[in-house]
């Protein structure tokens, strides 16, 4: 294994990048922020365009890491890795010896855990080389190290809030919502809902996986391009970044937008559009906190009620945001900023 490079950059604590030509690694790891605590953030796996792509996917991240933390009121900071390649054909246990190499060099300022590209399976191979990793099966704990169910618990107490402060109603029943996106967090998410009452809508790139969703919950299937528009309380995205740009805002069909998917907004004027068209949207990095709950709960032993009850408070913190931002006249989104930069201040 190769370090290319090992520096601080700009607000970045440290980052390294590693190569090991034997078992193909090419990896970025990105600590942002330890002030509140060790760093913690996923190892995502994806085959970038370039390592440009590769770098600067690993920064963005470790920087929302360190946000979602803060807002969650986690005593952990931000960071990520990222591999380039295609996992499918990478994946050996030669990588990921090298690649526990690679997490040793920061001695436990940063955690990683699964994330896109990568498996609970991949994380407890790499475990058997270095202690520096979450979200990996506890048996005497009882629980499988997957962080997504409790992600779409989080969601779920996100839309329960949110609703909450729109109508003061108790519960979800007879809401309509359409999950966009039903993989490990969508379908559960659509599970949840269905059982309390919420009139459904599933779509997903994989039609398959939209007529699997809607036979176990009684969900309709809507088109991936009809999705955005389909009249609905909840539009709850469960699948990629990105879907919510400037020119979809006008064509949206939902009140509120509130999801599992990291970086929904292109960018942060899209909120402020939101709100101009009267949709109200709990910040991605507050709703979707319950994986990072769920793994960052494993630096100190894993407990289940512990952990149910910390991911039911995502409830709480949206609750509060939604008041700040509506007695205030600012966004739901710059209210969590808020939140977030005052509790690294803190922790500084
Ligand atoms: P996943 O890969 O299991 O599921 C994503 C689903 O979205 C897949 O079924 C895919 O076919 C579908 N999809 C992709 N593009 C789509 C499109 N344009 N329209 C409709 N469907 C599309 O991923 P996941 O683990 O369920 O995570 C979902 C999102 O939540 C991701 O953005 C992820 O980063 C974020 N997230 C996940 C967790 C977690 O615990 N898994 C935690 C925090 C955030």
């Amino acid at each position: 294994m190769r370090i290319l490079d090992d520096a601080a950059v700009g607000p970045f604590e440290r980052v390294v990048h590693a190569v090991d030509e034997a078992s193909g690694l090419r990896a970025v790891v990105a600590v942002h922020s330890t002030s509140p605590g060790p760093a913690v953030g996923g190892t995502r796996f994806h085959p970038y365009a370039s390592d440009a792509c590769a770098t600067i996917d690993a920064l963005r991240l470790a920087e929302g890491m360190t946000l979602k933390a803060a807002a969650a009121g986690l005593p952990v900071g931000g960071g990520k890795a990222v591999i380039a390649g295609d996992p499918e054909r990478l994946r050996s246990a030669d990588l990921w010896r090298a690649y526990a190499g690679v997490l040793e060099l920061f001695g436990g300022a940063y955690y990683t855990a699964e994330d896109v590209g990568t498996t609970v399976a991949d994380m407890a191979a790499l475990r058997r080389h270095t202690p520096y990793v979450l979200g990996v099966p506890d048996g005497s704990a009882g629980w499988d190290g997957d962080p997504s169910p409790l992600t779409a618990r989080g969601v779920v107490a996100a839309l329960r809030a949110a609703w909450e402060a729109d109508t003061g109603a108790g519960s979800l029943e007879g809401a309509r919502a359409v999950v966009q996106g039903v993989g490990k967090v969508g379908a559960t998410v659509a599970g949840m809902l269905a059982a309390e009452g919420v009139r459904l809508w599933v779509s997903d790139a994989q039609p398959e996986r939209a007529e699997a969703a809607a036979a176990w919950t009684g969900a309709a299937v809507v088109a991936p391009d009809g999705a955005l528009g389909q009249p609905c309380e909840f539009l709850v995205p469960c699948a990629i970044g990105g879907v919510l740009r400037r020119e979809v805002v006008p064509a949206l069909g939902c009140r509120w937008v509130v999801g599992a998917a990291n970086n929904q907004l292109s960018d942060d004027s899209v909120a402020v559009r939101l709100a101009e068209r009267g949709i109200g949207y709990v910040p991605d990095f507050v709703a979707n906190a319950g994986g990072l709950i769920a793994v960052a709960e494993q630096l100190n032993g894993w407990c289940a009620e512990r952990v149910r009850d910390r991911v039911d408070g995502i409830g709480d913190v949206v609750r509060e945001l939604i008041g700040e931002a509506w007695a205030s006249g600012e966004t739901t989104l710059d209210a969590a900023l808020r939140r977030a930069r005052a509790r690294l201040v803190t922790a500084r």
